[in-house]
């Protein structure tokens, strides 16, 4: 059993709610990866199906694993050994399904409320009590694009604030979320992962 995050930036919405790919920030990177690491993620996956954003985001990844910045800062290296760049999410789901045969299960984030989503109590009780690979999906620019959603197994609750503003950066949503959904102070009883 294991816990994922996927960070998607095809397909995603833009402002006229079109579908489009969005570019790789570095800071999302490196970012999400330490909260990943964190809250004790199997592998934060990059996913983005243009080779040119690829070849960007290994350069990334790789001055932290091999060259200076794995000298200059550890903790940092340690965040991207588990940060992975793919294509789209079936690549996600072949490279989780080589750990185990479990099912794997998506999970779809949104700022938006929609109808059938799943509570954060819910989904930590699910984990506790149905054995599978739990894969967060993260989306950019807009949001997650709707033909994305039918794939999904379940779209999570979105982080509410006070009033009507809802705009959190896909940073400050995932540490969020991943701090309700992992860390000892919602879930006590939970065995650290
Ligand atoms: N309006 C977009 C939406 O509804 O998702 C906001 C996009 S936001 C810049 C990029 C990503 O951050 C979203 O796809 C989602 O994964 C996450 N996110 C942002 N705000 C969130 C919230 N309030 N609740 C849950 N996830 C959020």
């Amino acid at each position: 059993m294991g816990f994922y995050v996927a960070l998607v930036h095809y397909p995603v919405l833009d402002k006229q709610g079109q579908s489009v790919a969005t570019s790789i920030t570095n800071l999302d990177i490196h970012d999400i990866a330490r909260s990943s690491r964190t809250y004790g993620i199997e592998k934060f996956f990059v996913v983005n199906p243009i080779p040119g954003q690829q070849w960007f985001a290994h350069r990334v990844i790789e001055h932290w694993l091999e060259g200076f910045g794995a000298e200059y800062n550890w903790t940092r290296k340690e965040a991207m050994q588990i940060t992975k760049v793919v294509g789209d999410l079936e690549e996600v789901a072949d490279d989780i399904l080589c750990d185990a045969d479990l099912p794997i299960v998506f999970i779809a984030t949104t700022a938006r409320k929609m109808p059938q989503q799943i509570s954060f109590e819910l989904l930590r009780k699910k984990f506790g009590q149905e054995p599978a690979h739990y894969c967060i999906v993260f989306g950019t620019g807009w949001g997650l694009h709707p033909s994305l959603l039918m794939d999904i197994d379940y779209t999570l609750e979105p982080i509410v604030g006070v009033g009507d503003y809802n705009h959190l950066s896909v940073r400050a949503a995932s540490a969020i979320i991943l701090d309700r959904l992992f860390s000892p102070h919602f879930d006590p009883d939970r065995h650290s992962i």
